[in-house]
């Protein structure tokens, strides 16, 4: 596994050499073989430390790392499970996959823990998100230095999640969205862990892979994310032609794509019949996440929404906000509004008759809600109450 290939025109480079193809397009690991089939129930405890539950690294055969230990050791291998008090009436079974039990939060931490691996010195990535906490906690727990590159405008209460963990911290001044090429173009001495670099990209593609084997031999009829630079898009995509290519797969799941209607620009080329990508001038959205304008692999993860029969939908800003309430009221499960669009991606599209009750949706969620910082608490669950009333106000509501 050391070399990149270019899903889009085909060309190879030495792993190390590159990010991009020379066509424009991004580059992902070349798994070659076909020969893969599930490992074992026992494979895959985090090498050697128990977890007490299954890690990312159970598929370690088709990775191009190694398990460094650290917190690495415990990513992925996060829960799956059905839902059907938020499932709409007449429509698919939903299978809610829980990223925010991975170590710090979310799926970043699959993508981390095998650039991690892979990597010798230090790492880094641009971003003040989910990616930065992921990034330098991982850097944290195998005693890395982390270089974490954040926009001028990055709220204090969000420096201070990543500071916790002790990285050289840059918040940076003047065109921020070019630093993503200029990190990955530049040999700067530390490995940067972009949104689809390619080891991220490798990673993420086992949450592809758990979600699948529970449901072998069968597989789900749909895989429905949320979707920003399209690096987990890509991801999932790559697992579900990994796993056809094996012979593991009835049939391949479709993959859809959920986005923030303020800022869609996959969704919009997906519409327009386009099979490429154009960047739009987005509109803030709650969506914080997934609020991406020109999304660096959003081509590629178009190609997956059709290469699999699959779709991009856009979400409103109202249907995101009442669906991530509904996770956390309904189905227990406190995610940030831009994991909540998946689920509400299903809701649309089982109302525009897609999915049917016979069909098995499998929708990512791909980060926690307590990662995302207090929001206001609902006034109407909030009750005042004097220390002597409590018996009282108790009995009250069980009666
Ligand atoms: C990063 C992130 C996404 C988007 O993932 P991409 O790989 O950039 O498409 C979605 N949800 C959450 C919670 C994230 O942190
Ligand atoms: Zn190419």
């Amino acid at each position: 596994m050391d070399r990149l290939v270019c899903y889009d025109c085909g060309e190879t480079y030495p792993a190390g050499e590159a990010a991009r193809c020379a066509c424009g397009e991004p580059l992902w690991f070349d798994t070659g073989g076909t020969e893969f089939s599930w490992p074992d129930a026992s494979d895959g405890d985090g090498g050697g430390v128990r977890l007490g539950r299954d890690s990312l690294w159970r598929y370690e055969s088709i990775l191009p790392a190694s398990q460094p230990g650290g917190l690495a050791a415990a990513a992925g291998g996060t829960p799956l499970f059905r839902a059907p008090s938020i499932e709409p009436s007449d429509g698919p079974r939903i299978h809610l996959k829980i990223e925010g039990t991975n170590p710090t939060g979310s799926f970043k931490d699959r993508g981390t823990a095998v650039g991690i691996g892979r990597l010798d010195g230090p790492v880094g990535t641009v971003s003040h998100g989910n990616m930065a906490l992921s990034v330098a906690a991982h850097a944290a727990a195998l005693d890395r230095e982390a270089v974490i590159l954040v926009a001028e405008d990055t709220p204090d209460s969000r420096l201070a999640m990543i500071a916790q963990h002790d990285p050289h911290l840059f918040r940076v001044r003047g065109e921020y969205g070019r630093l993503y090429d200029d990190t990955l173009e530049r040999d700067l001495g530390v490995g940067f862990l972009n949104s689809d670099a390619p080891l991220r990209v490798a990673g993420q593609k086992t949450v592809a892979y758990e979600i699948c084997e529970a449901f072998a031999p069968d597989a789900p009829d749909a895989v429905v994310l949320p979707v920003s630079s399209g690096g987990q898009a890509s991801g999932v995509w790559k697992a579900l032609r990994e796993l056809d290519a094996a012979g593991l797969l009835p049939s391949v799941p479709r993959i859809y794509l959920a986005q923030a209607a303020r800022c869609d620009p996959i969704a919009r080329a997906f519409r327009r019949g386009d099979s490429r990508v154009e960047p739009v001038d987005g509109e803030p959205t709650a969506a914080v996440s997934i609020n991406n304008a020109d999304p660096p692999s959003g081509t590629r993860a178009l190609a997956a929404a059709r290469a699999t029969d699959g779709g991009v939908v856009s979400v409103s800003e109202e249907a995101m906000l009442a669906e991530t309430d509904r996770l956390a009221a309904d189905a227990g499960v406190s995610v940030e509004p831009s994991c909540a669009v998946a689920t509400a991606a299903v809701r649309e599209l089982a109302a525009a008759g897609e999915f049917g009750p016979d069909d098995d949706v499998a929708a990512i969620l791909t980060g926690s809600g307590y990662n995302y910082g207090p929001t206001e608490a609902d006034a109407s669950t909030v009750r005042e109450v004097d220390r002597a009333d409590v018996p009282d106000a108790v009995r009250e509501i069980v009666s």
